[in-house]
């Protein structure tokens, strides 16, 4: 690797929840960072103002809180490179924009939806590019007294990135090795708008990576098709020797390999697909989190590091600090990676195991003032999962050995971390009819407590 200081960034846009893939991209981030003493930045792309959720950076910033991912500097954590949110940045990114119009690498286009629409319904996959934009009203096209003559009179316009045709344009991506796509089937991206004064995504991203000094950009899978024309636009403004070096990382993919897990699929299949619950401001629906299901943060940490990488060995369990020391970017897969929620329980079970039974209660008797670091006191939070909780409560039994009842949040004694207590009645009343027979039964429990105890135990003791 380059003489060069690792500087790596996670750039989400404040949409909504934070999608688990989003969080796996932010880890690999972590890992990569902290192995090289290198340093993390929190960077909100947030210029797309159609898109923005209120809520949703402070969501982000508590969920990585909850899963220890530190970052070194941006939004929420200050640093030299600031400021970390995009639409903060307006003047600097104007300043750019200008830089590539007056090198002639950009131009000022003027077309309005209605005149795009009937190009396209002219030519068959109109593409505005080289092929087209002769025939188009821009500032190619138009003499300079009229282009002046209609920014002064308000009209908007966007700036669009002038690509040279037939070109072989070459990333190198760390995981992928060499990608090779032809300039002619890029588009002229739309880099700024100036109906409100912002950049698009692909401008604001390079103009702050070369300014925040990233040196590696390790992202989502989804933005290598965007990889190219990110190179032409580092070499546009004359950055290509500090260009950062590529990772796309693979895609998770829904637990059957048909496609790219979604934010619905989580409600479909019956697993949270965010770290956090999330509670959407517009439409009102709540989704749930790995926290408030009852998982410790460290399982799901190493559950998404395995989840398109791995350390070249069947070892599973690691911690955050065996994580960092044994990460390789090298060792990433290329395809997408199944996501496998078995295996997150199982992961999940084995480190409720490591825990002591106040871990496991979790709040106040685990040492924490929060009280939000998962356990079960965490988990059962009204309105009840009755299949989550008979698997807090399995694990409980082989935890302790005992058979421990649990109680719903609210009726907790306050100073009871040993019993938690659920009273069949409390199943009846949370639960369908269809889940009713999946109740363990007091024969059934009491016969496995017998079992349980020994192991249990001898569990306890080791620990
Ligand atoms: N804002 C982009 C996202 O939401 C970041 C992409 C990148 O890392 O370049 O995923």
């Amino acid at each position: 690797m380059s003489e060069r200081k690792v500087r790596v960034r996670f750039a989400p846009s404040p949409t909504g929840a934070l999608h688990i893939g989003g969080v796996r991209t932010a880890l690999y981030n972590y890992l990569f960072a902290r192995q090289h003493g290198g340093d993390l930045i929190f960077r909100i792309e947030d210029t797309d103002s159609n898109r923005f959720v209120p809520g949703a950076e402070e969501y982000i910033i508590e969920s990585f809180k909850w899963l220890g991912i530190n970052f070194d500097e941006g939004v929420s954590f200050g640093g030299n490179y600031g400021p970390y949110r995009q639409s903060e940045r307006r003047d600097i990114y104007k300043k750019y924009v200008q830089v590539l119009l007056d090198s002639g690498k950009a131009y000022i286009a003027f077309d309005t939806p209605a005149e795009l629409d009937a190009k396209r319904q002219e030519i068959s996959n109109f593409q505005y590019d080289a092929s087209t934009r002769m025939s188009m009203r821009n500032s190619l096209t138009l003499p300079k007294e009229e282009v002046d003559a209609l920014i002064a009179d308000g009209k908007q316009y966007v700036v669009r990135f002038k690509i040279e045709p037939n070109e072989d344009v070459h990333v190198h991506d760390i995981i992928r090795g060499e990608v090779v796509i032809n300039s002619s089937i890029l588009d002229d991206k739309v880099l700024y708008k100036s109906a409100d004064e912002l950049p698009t995504y692909h401008l604001a991203n390079i103009v702050d990576d070369h300014l925040m000094e990233v040196s590696h950009v390790i992202r989502g899978e989804e933005w290598l098709p965007s990889a190219p024309l990110h190179v032409l636009l580092y070499r546009a403004f004359g950055w290509a020797d500090t260009m950062p070096e590529f990772a796309h990382l693979p895609l998770l993919l829904k637990p059957d390999g048909n496609g790219k897990l979604s934010k619905r699929d989580g409600d479909r299949l019956g697993f949270p697909v965010f770290p956090l619950e999330w509670h959407d401001p517009k439409t009102g629906e709540v989704s749930s989190g790995y926290r408030e299901s009852g998982y410790l943060p460290e399982a799901v940490i190493n559950f998404l590091a395995l989840l398109g990488w791995n350390p070249g060995n069947d070892q599973e369990l690691m911690s955050l600090d065996e994580l960092v020391k044994l990460f390789d970017l090298h060792r990433c897969s290329k395809a997408g990676a199944k996501f496998d929620f078995e295996k997150g329980k199982w992961f999940n079970h084995e480190y409720i195991l490591k825990k002591s039974n106040e871990e496991v209660a979790g709040g106040r008797h685990a040492g924490t003032s929060s009280g939000t670091d998962g356990g079960i006191r965490n988990a059962v939070r009204p309105p009840v999962d009755i299949h989550h909780l008979l698997f807090l409560i399995h694990y409980d039994q082989q935890l302790s050995g005992q058979r421990r009842i649990i109680f719903p949040l609210e009726q907790v004694p306050r100073n009871s971390s040993r019993f938690f207590k659920i009273p069949r009645h409390f199943f009846y009343r949370n639960m369908g009819r269809g889940d009713r027979g999946k109740l363990p039964s007091r024969g059934t429990a009491g016969r496995k407590q017998k079992r349980n105890t020994q192991a249990g135990n001898q569990r306890m003791e080791k620990g």
